[in-house]
């Protein structure tokens, strides 16, 4: 019997297993198919507080690992199939296979960014195609970037760049924003800002580095037209997709698939299991807010299992 399941390597993950392995909860954590979750897809990390000369994303999450694994974490391959929450203690499936029950159950599953799909934006990861403005938008100085997308996170994403670059174009697929009134307003106010609607994304181009963009304009109409966009970056906001498939039989979630959770931000409906990190958070998406979450899901799992 597993007193407390982590599942989940990111920051979330972690930090819930070093709070959770220092009140003597023994906590079990599996990894999932990405061991250390998003920020080992990255290059620097310059906004984690401890770090004033930044870390590599891959190093920093070495570094959250030996820690848990200090207070006696038993860090596991392997990656949740299935659960059953109807009741004590919960079962998990692992790999489809062996089963394994749990008194609580801490889900720090992480949340996937959506690109376009394009073979170049592989290729140009962390040398000019980002999926985070506020993550990455500092590397981008005064320089020219473009954001794809065209709703809310899109908009944000354009406005928080247009303080930072010196211009900023917004790739629109429709003719349309699908923003609120509020941020639409806003963007089309903004002078560093130039809406390009109806247009696609195709390649990226650049020796080593994104140099430029490749758009198709008005796409399948008779006046379709190839436009060739210099950009130092492209930002990809057009969605992201919470890891949440194998829970929502038991656990609330909203439209996007994001954990609804109670007041405190990490307890959910089901006693005793709980939410950390991007997973039920579709608006800050960091990892020092993962973390912080991780810690709340921990100290509410000793709560609970103290109560009992
Ligand atoms: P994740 O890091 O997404 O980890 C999720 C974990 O869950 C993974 O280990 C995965 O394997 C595991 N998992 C998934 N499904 C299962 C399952 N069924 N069973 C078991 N395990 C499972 N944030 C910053 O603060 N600063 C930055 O500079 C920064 N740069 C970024 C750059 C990029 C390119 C990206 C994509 C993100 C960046 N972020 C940055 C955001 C940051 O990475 C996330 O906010 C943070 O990693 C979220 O942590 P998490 O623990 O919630 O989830």
């Amino acid at each position: 019997m597993i007193r407390c399941l982590i599942l989940g390597s990111g920051p979330a993950g972690y930090t819930a297993a070093i709070y959770a392995g220092r009140a003597n909860l023994s906590p079990v954590l599996y990894q999932g198919i990405l061991p250390g979750g998003q920020l080992t897809t990255t290059t620097d990390i310059e906004n984690f507080p401890g770090y004033p000369l930044g870390i590599s994303g891959f190093e920093m999450m070495e570094d959250l690992k030996k820690q848990a694994e200090r207070f006696g974490t038993d860090i596991r391959t392997g990656i949740a199939t299935s659960v059953d929450f109807s009741e004590k203690p919960y079962k998990v499936t692992i790999d489809g296979k062996s089963v394994i029950e749990a008194e609580t159950v801490i889900i720090a599953t992480g949340a996937t960014a959506k690109y376009l799909g394009l073979p170049d934006e592989q290729r140009y990861a962390g040398s000019g195609v980002s999926a985070c403005a506020t993550c990455d938008g500092f590397f981008y100085r005064n320089k020219t970037v473009a954001v794809v997308g065209g709703g809310d996170t899109a908009c944000e994403d354009a406005l928080y760049l247009s303080n930072i670059c010196q211009k900023v174009y917004l790739v629109v697929r429709k003719n349309y924003l699908r923003a609120s009134e509020i941020m639409q307003q806003r963007v089309k106010k903004s002078e560093k800002i130039d809406i390009l609607f109806e247009h696609n994304v195709t390649g990226l181009f650049g020796d080593g580095v994104v140099e430029g963009a490749m758009l198709l304009k008005r796409k399948g109409e008779t006046d379709e037209e190839e436009i060739t966009l210099s950009i130092d970056g492209l930002f990809l906001a057009i969605g992201h997709h919470p890891n949440s498939e194998i829970f929502k039989k038991y656990l609330e979630t909203d439209e996007t698939g994001y954990f609804k959770t109670l007041a405190n931000g990490v307890s959910t409906k089901v006693e005793g299991v709980f939410i950390a990190g991007d997973v039920g958070d579709p608006h800050y998406r960091q990892a020092i807010t993962a973390a912080a979450s991780g810690c709340k899901a921990a100290i509410e799992a000793e709560d609970y299992l103290y109560s009992l």
